[in-house]
């Protein structure tokens, strides 16, 4: 199971989310009898984006921050490509911004010129984003993606071997550090890869990870900047792309320190602190009890927008073809203009924005 991936830290968001919590319940608890509507804002985000299939047929949009927020205008990356092959497929978690599902293919085909025999990829996010059932507190906006350190192997996997094999932890076993038996320099040449993009703000791996290339990487270290550490990450590691042009309602992550975070900041997590265990295992996880009044209004408009006709119409299967949509094929994005679209080749087009629901 991964952590919490927000910087904020797993107990304050929960206090947080309590507190958000508590107000909005008294606020349905007060009007549900006479405004039907705002009940739904009570119900729990997770079980609404975790069961919608399909994307939100608007233009791509993020709303609200990595780990409160949702997104439209989703695409999925193929199950299998000529340079990666996405695991635990029965997750439907393949979706992404258009930009981050573009950055995914290109990282794996870029991979692939530098040696690395090819992507496996873990969990990006659902279509609509949000709160998931389990798993990440982020994933939430369409913009973060996990990666397996396990290098591709040389053959599809079935199904069943999708949902079942796990990656390869590259810390050794109850220790903080590295296990050399694993780890190589292509590892870390496929981290800095994926750090160049300029559309990459965060790489999330463990602290060992961290400290390993701040002993061994030489030449240019400045993209150690876009390294950071933090908990779980041994087996895969996480990208995380910045808001995207167009997302005005987007939530900025703060910017990262400057330099290559290979100092105190790095040594916190070889002490005892980090690592303590919780004083209160059984809270509730902020995912698990975010609701709808919670989450950006926008969320709800999402939520509630058409699906696109099908699966493989919003699929990007990457070597350079876009996503080609046969007119009967589109969208069903009634009443937005043709342009609208974030499944028309041209994502970067100048899009409306989507038309807000009449307040009851
Ligand atoms: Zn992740």
């Amino acid at each position: 199971m991964t952590p919490d991936h927000s910087l904020s830290g797993p107990k304050n968001l929960i206090l947080k989310a309590a507190l958000r919590l508590l107000p909005a319940a008294l606020l349905a608890l007060t009007v549900s009898a006479l405004d039907a509507p705002k009940v739904h804002a009570a119900e729990l985000a997770k079980d609404l984006f975790g069961h919608t299939p399909l994307p939100a047929a608007l233009p791509a949009k993020s709303y609200g921050f990595y780990s409160k927020g949702c997104f439209s205008g989703g695409i999925a990356i193929a199950n299998d490509g000529p340079t990666w092959q996405a695991m635990r497929p029965s997750r439907n978690r393949r979706w992404g911004h258009p930009a981050m599902i573009k950055l995914v293919e290109k990282l794996s085909r870029d991979a692939v010129a530098d040696g690395w025999p090819g992507l496996m990829l873990g969990d990006i996010s659902q279509p609509r984003g949000g709160p998931m059932l389990s798993g990440h507190a982020s994933h939430q906006i369409g913009l973060d993606a996990d990666i397996w350190f396990t290098p591709m192997p040389d053959r599809r996997l079935s199904p069943a071997e999708r949902e079942k094999i796990g990656a390869v932890s590259m810390i050794k076993s109850k220790e903080l550090t590295v296990n050399e038996k694993v780890w190589t320099p292509a590892h870390a040449r496929l981290l800095r890869r994926a750090a160049s993009y300029p559309e990459v703000e965060r790489i999330l791996v463990h602290p060992g990870i961290k400290k390993k290339l701040c002993d061994t990487v030489t030449g240019d270290r400045g993209w150690l900047q876009k390294v950071r550490p933090f908990w779980g990450h041994d087996s895969h590691f996480h990208i995380r792309i910045g808001c995207q042009p167009g997302s005005t309602e987007c939530k900025k992550q703060a910017a990262t320190t400057k330099g290559d975070g290979c100092d105190k900041s790095l040594a916190w997590w070889f002490t005892e602190e980090p690592w303590r265990p919780s004083k209160d295992p059984d809270a509730p996880k902020a995912r698990d009890v975010m609701t709808m009044a919670a989450l950006p209004k926008a969320c709800r408009a999402v939520i509630d927008a058409p699906s696109p006709v099908s699966e493989a119409a919003v699929t990007y299967r990457g070597n350079g073809t876009m996503i080609a949509i046969a007119p009967e094929m589109q969208p069903q994005t009634a009443g937005l203009p043709e342009t609208a679209s974030a499944f028309l080749p041209d994502f970067d087009v100048p899009v409306p924005l989507p038309q807000r629901r009449p307040e009851h």
